[in-house]
């Protein structure tokens, strides 16, 4: 029988608790999920970690998700997912901040390739206000993020960002 094989992309910079749950949610309905480090081409030049630092540190956190696999990919998104034969790019959704960025997003990767769904999770309520920017942002004038990302890399935060 095929594997269904999903992709789930993003900066990542830093993977935070809002991520993994999406992940470990999306692990549950495929057979393998490949996280997949991208730079996102309006965040170029403003990353916290290197595209290496942000996929070691996914690594450290989902080690314990046997059907997940960390990967990176500097090209199109749509290209990945064929080469990979995934049947889904899976994103999370907050509320309506997401919303128009994502919807044009899924649009064009399916132009592009036409073998391959956009599913959006909506994000878990506790986590809707959560992203790594306003995390980093909390970081850096010295406040706690210790709820808000994965206890692996909490000091790797820390310490880029005081
Ligand atoms: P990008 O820079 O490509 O937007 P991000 O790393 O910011 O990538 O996010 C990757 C994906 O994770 C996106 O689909 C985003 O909507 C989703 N996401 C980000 N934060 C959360 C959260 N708190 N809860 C659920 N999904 C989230």
């Amino acid at each position: 029988m095929e594997r269904k094989i999903a992709v789930c992309p993003g900066s990542f910079d830093p993977v935070t608790i809002g991520h993994l749950d999406i992940i470990k949610r999306a692990s549950k309905l495929f057979d393998t999920v490949i996280v997949v480090v991208m730079s996102n081409y309006k965040k170029m030049g403003n990353y916290s970690f290197s595209q290496e630092e942000r996929v070691e540190m996914l690594i450290r956190c989902t080690r314990n998700m046997p059907n997940v696999v960390v990967d990176s990919h500097c090209g199109l998104l749509a290209e990945y997912a064929k080469e990979k034969n995934a049947v889904a790019i899976i994103k999370g959704l907050r509320a309506v901040s997401d919303f128009e960025d994502e919807f044009q997003q899924a649009l064009i990767n399916k132009k592009l390739n036409g073998d391959v769904e956009t599913l959006f999770l909506s994000a878990d309520s506790d986590n809707m206000f959560l992203s790594s920017s306003v995390i980093k942002q909390v970081c850096s004038f010295g406040g706690d993020i210790s709820a808000f990302v994965p206890k692996e890399i909490l000091s790797d935060i820390v310490e880029r960002l005081r």
